[in-house]
């Protein structure tokens, strides 16, 4: 497979006074059509980490390649239209007073041609299944509702991949369910490169692979059966989990036992 991502030996610091990098010498590599977790406590580097990929931020150190160009002042453009990304508020990402006028937005400056325009803004908002919610006010959508159509924001603009910046976080089990379901489907239509950064345990254990980021380091990753089943190690790293329903049903099946440490009064 091809990677459509790879850092090599990343390290940015915010400010030149900052005693602490917010990212330490991170590599790593994402293969098209990877769904990538990335995990980690507050304030560990994983939002500069999506920042640095689609070029919001120019680490101070090391080298990015997105889709095959090697990140430079020159190209910093054409990087942000492969990188798609979600944000964790979805009252703080609308623009437009209907749902087509938004998910138009973005499309707008692009010089693309008016009817392709069209094209693209119904068929993103059919993808996201908010066909019947064309002309109504964002504002006045569920959560899960909301996040679909900035979604159908970013998918209009056909990106490689999607970063979802803790895009669930704010939603119920039902919004949650919606959204991940959504980029799911599309993602396998579209061959979507996805990387969710989350707090969601059940999310992370549907990941192809998971990143566990702590003080601007890429500490560990693997499957999520790996992460999982090292699960001594994570509490090492600080990260006191719980273990993903979905793993523990499906190492059930295969009469696996869960790590003794993850084990409650209870029992699971
Ligand atoms: P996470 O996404 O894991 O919560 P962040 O990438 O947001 O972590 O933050 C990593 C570190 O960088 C933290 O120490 C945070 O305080 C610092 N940081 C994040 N954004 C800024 C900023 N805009 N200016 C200065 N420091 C920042």
């Amino acid at each position: 497979m091809d990677k459509v991502i790879t850092l090599k030996n990343i390290s940015y610091q915010y400010h030149t006074t900052d005693t602490k990098p917010a990212l330490n010498n991170i590599s790593l590599s994402i293969e098209a059509g990877e769904w990538v977790a990335i995990i980690g406590h507050n304030g560990s580097g994983k939002s500069t980490l999506a920042k640095t990929i689609n070029g919001l931020i120019a680490p101070n150190q090391g080298e990015v390649t997105v889709g095959g160009l090697i990140l430079s002042e020159q190209n910093i453009w054409e990087i942000r239209k492969l990188v798609g990304m979600v944000f964790q508020n979805p009252d703080n990402q609308f623009v437009g007073s209907t749902v087509q006028d938004d998910v138009a937005f973005g499309l707008e400056n692009q010089g693309i041609p008016r009817d392709e325009m069209i094209d693209r803004v119904i068929d993103a908002i059919e993808r996201v299944k908010m066909t019947e919610f064309i002309e109504k006010e964002p504002a006045r959508l569920s959560g899960g509702q909301k996040q679909r159509v900035a979604i159908a924001g970013v998918v209009a603009l056909r990106p490689a991949i999607i970063i979802l910046d803790e895009a669930t976080s704010m939603l119920d089990p039902q919004g949650r369910q919606e959204v991940l379901t959504t980029v799911k489907a599309i993602k396998e239509k579209a061959n979507l490169t996805v990387i969710s950064i989350t707090h969601d345990i059940d999310e992370a254990a549907n990941a192809n692979r998971i990143m566990v980021i702590k003080d601007g380091e890429l500490i560990q990753e693997g499957t999520p059966e790996e992460i999982f089943m090292s699960g001594e190690k994570l509490i090492e790293m600080g990260l006191d989990l719980p273990f993903p329903e979905k793993l523990k049903l499906s190492l059930k099946e295969r009469g696996i036992d869960v790590p003794a440490n993850y084990l409650t009064e209870e029992g699971m």
